[in-house]
Order: C-alpha cells, then structure tokens, then sequence
C-alpha cells in the first residue's frame, strides 16, 4: 500500500534520509525505531507530502505518487499523520477538533460515523466534547490528535511519537486503543521511543540509524535482535 524505495532527503547539505525502503502493506502495523536524529520524523514528513525529497525518489501510495502532491491533499489520498507534539488546536473544543479532522472531501459523508467509530475509541472523549484541548492532560491530548486524525478516514495512519512525555500508565492506555485501531483494519506506520510497547502491537519493524534502514524484521524478531537490546531495551 505504502511503497518507498531509496528515498533520500537532504536539508540544505545534510542528508536526513539516505535511500530508505520500507512498505507497510493494508492492515499492516509497521513500526520504526532508530535513535534520535535517525531520520525518523523526515520519514514521516516525507510520507505525509510535508518534506519534499531529494529529485527523483518516489512515495507511492495505493499506486498514487505521493511527491510533489500539495499537502491538504495527502489526506484525500487516505493518509492521516499524527506529529509529534500532537498539532491539536488547543482553544477548540475536542468536537470542533474533530470535526475539523473530517474536512477531507472523503470523509465528509461519513463525519457522523466516523465520529461515533472514535467515540467509542475513546469514551473519556465523548464524555469531554465541550472541553476545550488546551485544558486537557498531555495523554487526552494525545487522544484528541489520533481522533482527529481518525476522522480523515485513513487508510493509513502514521504517528510520530505518540507515547511522548506520557506517563507509563497512559502509555499503556495509548497502545491498547492503537491496539483496537489496528483491529478495526487501518494500516498503522509509528515511529516511537517505546520499543517494547510499539513492538507488542506491531508486525514488523524497521531500525534506522544516520538516515539509512539498518535492519528490517518481525516484531519479535526486533525484540530478541541484539542491536535492538543493547539500543533500546537497556542489554549489556
Ligand atoms: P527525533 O527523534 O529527535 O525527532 P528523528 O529520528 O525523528 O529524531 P529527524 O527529525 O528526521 O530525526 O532528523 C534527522 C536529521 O535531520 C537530524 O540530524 C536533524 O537535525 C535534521 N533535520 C531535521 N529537520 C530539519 C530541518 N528542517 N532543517 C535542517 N535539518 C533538519
């Protein structure tokens, strides 16, 4: 479904992203680890049509070239992106973020399906429609933005860092509800700090270090893989 193959980025002189391949197929839970500045977050830009890659490489989506596409129309393609930092608007109320999620031409005939498919995703955000986001906790935050992100009627959904400056109990919560997401059919693309928890729901995984994929495997292949240990799950 998603298809990169040797793409490359460059900012300015230096090259963030060096001839990455990696797909994710439909369904598919796909996971990228790598250190900081790995080149993790220009992956995802370059996906969602936000970073404009070196000439010449190409994101295909569905078959669609996805380089070059304006970016308000990345979402019509089917693709939905989580920042990291979330990018919700904090002075609307979760309602009013979420109907703005739906603005997609694709997803507005459904809105109200939609809205009911991430209510029931999330009930503390049905509970919460009126709130305005800039009063909420950093994890229902974070619940606001996949939601919204859900109302664009994805088809693949990308997160960068959703587990993020949360506390290990709203980690678990996050990645149960990813859990269910991926159980709905969505394909879901995440980048995340937290191997353990993003490897427990994922197929299979990608490492990425200095802007190049160093390893490719299962979720538990990743999880016994050495390098993967001593990086991230704090092996000797
Ligand atoms: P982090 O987890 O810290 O966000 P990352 O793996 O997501 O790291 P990127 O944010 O993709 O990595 O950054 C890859 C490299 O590109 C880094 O060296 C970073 O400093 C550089 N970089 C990222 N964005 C820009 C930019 N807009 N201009 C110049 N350099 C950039």
């Amino acid at each position: 479904m998603l298809e990169i193959a040797n793409l490359s980025l460059h900012y300015g002189q230096h090259l963030a992203l060096d001839r990455v391949s990696l797909s994710v197929g439909p369904g598919e839970t796909v996971v990228v680890l790598g250190a900081n500045g790995a080149g993790k977050s220009s992956l995802l830009k370059a996906a969602a049509g936000l970073v404009r890659p070196d000439i010449g490489c190409e994101v295909r989506f569905g078959g669609r070239q996805i380089v070059g596409l304006a970016p308000h129309l990345v979402p019509e393609a089917g693709i939905a992106l989580v920042p990291e930092g979330r990018g919700v608007f904090g002075d609307l109320t979760v309602a009013e973020n979420l109907a703005l999620g739906a603005y997609a031409k694709r997803a507005r005939a459904s809105e109200a399906e939609s809205r009911e498919f991430v209510y029931s995703l999330f009930p503390k955000l049905a509970e919460r429609q009126g709130q305005f986001v800039n009063t909420m906790s950093g994890g229902e935050q974070q619940m606001v933005a996949i939601a919204r992100a859900l109302m664009s009627k994805p088809d693949l959904l990308m997160l960068d860092e959703p587990s993020l400056g949360l506390a290990p109990v709203v980690v678990g919560e996050l990645f149960a509800v990813l859990g269910r997401v991926r159980k709905s059919g969505l394909a879901l693309l995440i980048v995340e700090q937290n191997v353990k928890m993003s490897l427990s729901i994922a197929d299979r995984g990608y490492l990425m270090e200095a802007g190049r994929v160093v390893g490719e495997n299962s979720a538990s292949g990743l999880m016994n893989d050495d390098a993967v240990k001593r990086a991230f799950l704090g092996a000797a």
